[in-house]
């Protein structure tokens, strides 16, 4: 025993490679860091060239800055997906899902291989791989790794795809024709609609074909998190209390959030990013509207020019974060003629920017987004009421929670279809002073309450945190122990 106790825990990370993945899993990384853990972070090659790219050179070690100023003991490294670097992951997104699922593993395996070789000091002992990874429990028994899945997604969201099974039996799942009654079977979930599950599970029997990679990957990275040793969530105990009581029925689930530091030194955005300081500098506070639909999801050109044309009936003003892809990397032209000339003054359009640091600005007052779990984390820590556009995926669900559990947003539409006066008026209602507008930020006012005390020293979230710390060494030394004696 007195062998293994001096050792640090020696942690390898490796995020799905996804900017909404990669950023809560760098602010976790030094976290655990500046918690006495060694930390190999992992980025595919092709994130670190985006990061590179959107800083015009080589990004090098990304952790270099935060590494001086905390002391902390963290390594990085990149590992190939399987594609060249010139591939369009974006356009070809089955393609590259099937090398996520079949051939990163095999460059993961290789990489804790060679690390193992060199004799790293202290060896790994533990991996922290996203929930969406199939593979972390074969290469978990394989290297002797102590298994630790990270969710970064809300807690309901794991917890209905962790009960796939029931959906399935109970005939929810592909039948988006034929069911619209409540799901109230699935443990820790009161009442859910159909139409607030994710957007893979809400599908036709006759158009669906589960045989594609996405329901590959959800079928078995779901079981696989059920032979994890420990689940670490990017949610508050008090916000999620029902979905994390029943998972923390079936094994060590940890609610750890909101995972994000406000300064962070490390460069993860993947475009490069546009300085909004200027133009908002002198704008009344609350005057602005913030709108982004993240990094991954698409929206039709025509939901776009509906979208546009809204923002300038309005009459507020706006940011707008418009990525070159946001309708496909094939469609470069997408706002409607003449508009960039009508937003001038009132509208700001950037590629990407620190978000973070443009919605902490006091003169931002509402958030127009598609609900990815991140912003509307990022959303509520800054007090900022929402305006949901949920596009695919966990965006659906995470509305539910926005609008109908915690009320501290609106919808912008009620089906996908969106026109200009829907646009147009619900901006007004989120923005300027009214009943529903301050009831919102009355509402976001208390949520946010619930982040910032999680994340103080007696909060739910960094009790949650010191326990798994503690949870989690001693796992590491018992199987260092059992290695040893073998
Ligand atoms: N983000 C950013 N700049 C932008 C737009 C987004 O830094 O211009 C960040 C945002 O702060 C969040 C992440 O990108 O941390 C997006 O994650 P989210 O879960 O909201 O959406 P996803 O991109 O995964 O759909």
């Amino acid at each position: 025993m007195e062998k293994t106790k001096s050792r640090k825990p020696h942690a390898m990370m490796i995020p799905y490679p996804l900017q909404g993945h990669v950023i809560p899993f760098v602010h976790l990384a030094i976290k655990l860091a500046s918690h006495g853990f060694t930390i190999t972070f992992v980025n595919t090659e092709s994130i670190h060239h985006h990061i590179s790219t959107a800083r015009q050179g080589d990004a090098g070690d990304i952790f270099s800055a935060a590494r001086s100023s905390g002391q902390l003991d963290i390594r990085y490294t990149t590992v190939s997906d399987g594609f060249p670097l010139g591939f369009d992951r974006s356009l070809n997104h089955d393609q590259f899902f099937e090398g996520i699922l079949h051939v990163f593993p095999a460059h993961v395996d290789d990489l804790i291989a060679k690390i193992s070789r060199r004799g790293d000091d202290p060896p790994v002992t533990c991996l922290i791989a996203d929930t969406f990874y199939v593979w972390s429990s074969m290469i978990c028994d394989k290297h002797d790794l102590v298994n630790v899945s990270f969710w970064t997604e809300p807690a309901l969201v794991l917890n209905l795809y962790y009960h796939l099974d029931l959906l399935i039996s109970n005939g929810h799942f592909k039948s988006l024709d034929n069911r619209e009654d409540v799901i109230d079977y699935v443990p820790g979930v009161e009442a859910i609609d159909p139409k607030d599950l994710m957007s893979y599970l809400q599908v036709s029997d006759k158009d669906v074909d589960t045989n594609t990679v996405v329901y590959r990957i959800i079928f078995k990275a779901f079981k696989d998190v059920k032979r994890a040793d420990f689940v670490l969530c990017n949610t508050i105990q008090e916000l999620e209390p029902d979905s994390l009581s029943a998972l923390q029925a079936k094994q060590p689930v940890y609610a750890i959030g909101p995972v994000f530091s406000t300064q962070s030194v490390v460069p993860t955005s993947l475009w490069a990013e546009s300085d909004c300081t200027e133009w908002l500098t002198g704008k009344p506070a609350g005057s602005v509207l913030y709108v982004s639909f993240g990094s991954y999801a698409h929206v039709g050109k025509k939901e776009i020019v509906e979208i546009a044309h809204g923002l300038l009936l309005s009459g507020l003003s706006f940011i707008w974060v418009l990525r070159p892809d946001i309708v496909g990397s094939d469609v470069p032209d997408f706002l409607p003629a003449g508009f960039v000339d009508q937003a001038q003054g009132r509208g700001l359009l950037v590629q990407w920017c620190s978000q973070m640091a443009v919605i902490s600005n006091p003169v931002i007052g509402g958030f127009l987004t598609h609900c990815g779990w991140n912003s509307i984390l990022e959303s509520v820590w800054s007090g900022l009421p929402l305006l949901c556009y949920p596009l695919l995926t966990d965006q659906f669900t995470n509305r539910k929670l926005v609008v109908d559990d915690w009320r501290i947003g609106i919808n912008l539409c009620e089906k996908k279809t969106v026109t200009r006066e829907q646009v147009s008026a619900n901006v007004r209602k989120l923005m300027m002073n009214g009943e529903t507008s301050s009831e919102l930020r009355n509402n976001v006012g208390k949520v946010k309450r619930h982040l910032k005390d999680a994340v103080t020293a007696v909060g739910s979230s960094e009790t949650n945190f010191n326990s798994f710390v503690g949870e989690v060494r001693d796992k590491i030394e018992t199987k260092l122990c059992n290695i040893i004696s073998r």
